[in-house]
């Protein structure tokens, strides 16, 4: 008698291990990162879920609010697309595990990607009990891809827009040296005298073209390997843009363009890299002069706005949808070809613009209707440094 007791206590104590064991592991299942669903093979009726996969769940029917809900629904209430059900029917006709890859749903408006494994679970008797449900979300590692390859796509067309943009000067530039070849074998230089004066313009104009074109690439380089630095000096910030927009009148007289320069101080001092703020300014007023026709004006003004001075450059041409203002600061992107009329450009200028900026501690703006014209704006911080 007393043996059978103690068999009894010992059977007793061995089940609520096994009791304190299960319960233990349900836990930890529960805290898992990793969203798991138990399905029963007989009703395909969820036997249980843990917290994880309870909280997508919940995000993609916000119907479902409680997690004794999900428990007894049938798989199909909860994933509405087929492929869960496929699987979840070649898991118990093949007794082997499945898998769905990059299966896309969308959660509060959010694109998502998982990658779901479907486990075949037997008991003792090898017979198929249940299957696990494990689902690893893979949106990170699919956006980076996803990224990289329009990362690359922008930069083939990147080469192709740099390869047009570099040859197109080139062109005009090799083809008027041979026109002077000519005009020295044929002993005509004299009585060309007036087009050669042109030629020489634009084979001036064609190798400005050129270098703001490569010094931009070296700069973009540059910021994107982390080796762009400033070198900050104190500078007459008025006189600096004042002199860009003098640099450029008479090209802008050229194309029947009036610029015009204003400013409410005479003098302002701030410290910035001489050489990056001429770039941006000529970047701003070289993109108002491309996108403006004939007969258009651009405003150039410098405001002191006390902490911060502000330099904007406002044209009336063609203008930029606003749903292409936000964009154009990307690096590589330019508007829809077919609507900025302009085949010239490879999407560089503004992001360098931004960047040098940003370099100072300032910020960028953009304001623009289609057919009325641009306005870019820059603040920069009026701090000196001390020599
Ligand atoms: P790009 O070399 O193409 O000019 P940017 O980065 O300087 O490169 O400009 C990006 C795009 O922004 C341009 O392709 C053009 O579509 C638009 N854009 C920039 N400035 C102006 C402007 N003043 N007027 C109209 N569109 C502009």
């Amino acid at each position: 008698m007393d043996h059978q007791l103690r068999k009894i206590e010992e059977y007793k104590k061995d089940l609520e291990d096994i009791r304190g064991q299960y319960v233990f592991l349900r836990k930890m299942i529960d805290t898992f990162d990793l969203p798991i669903v138990r399905i029963s093979c007989q009703d395909l009726k969820v036997i249980d879920i843990n917290k994880k996969a309870f909280s997508i769940i919940k995000s993609l029917s916000p119907s479902i609010k409680l997690i004794n809900k999900i428990k007894d629904c049938k798989i199909e209430n909860l994933f509405k697309t087929s492929d869960y059900y496929q699987c979840i029917s070649d898991v118990i006709k093949e007794k082997k595990s499945m898998y769905l890859n990059k299966i896309n749903h969308i959660i509060n408006g959010n694109d998502i990607y998982w990658n779901v494994i479907f486990e075949p679970i037997y008991d003792v008797n090898g017979e198929l009990k249940e299957i696990l449900i494990l689902i690893i979300d893979v949106t990170a590692e699919i956006k980076a891809n996803l990224d990289m390859k329009r990362e690359l796509k922008l930069q083939s067309e990147f080469f192709v827009n740099i390869s047009h943009d570099l040859k197109t000067p080139l062109n005009v530039i090799s083809a008027t040296a041979q026109l002077f070849n000519m005009y020295c074998n044929s002993g005509s230089l004299d009585e060309n005298k007036g087009s050669i004066i042109k030629y020489i313009e634009s084979i001036k104009q064609n190798s400005y073209r050129l270098s703001k074109l490569i010094n931009n690439i070296v700069d973009l380089s540059k910021i994107q390997a982390g080796f762009f630095k400033l070198n900050l000096s104190n500078n007459n910030i008025v006189e600096v843009v004042e002199e860009i927009v003098m640099s450029v009148t008479n090209f802008t007289e050229s194309k029947g363009i009036n610029i015009i320069f204003d400013t409410d101080i005479e003098e302002k001092n701030i410290a910035c890299d001489l050489e990056k703020i001429e770039r941006m300014v000529l970047n701003l007023i070289s993109n108002a002069i491309k996108f403006t026709d004939e007969g258009g004006e651009i405003f150039v003004d410098v405001k002191d706005k006390n902490e911060f001075v502000e330099i904007s450059v406002k044209d009336n041409g063609i203008g930029i949808e606003k749903n292409h203002l936000d964009i154009i600061f990307d690096r590589f992107k330019q508007v829809d070809k077919s609507l900025s009329r302009n085949t010239e450009g490879t999407g560089i200028g503004l992001s360098l613009v931004k960047s040098i900026i940003e370099l100072h501690g300032g910020s960028t703006y953009a304001k623009s209707e289609v057919g009325k014209g641009s306005k870019f704006t820059v603040m920069l911080p009026s701090n000196k440094i001390l020599h």
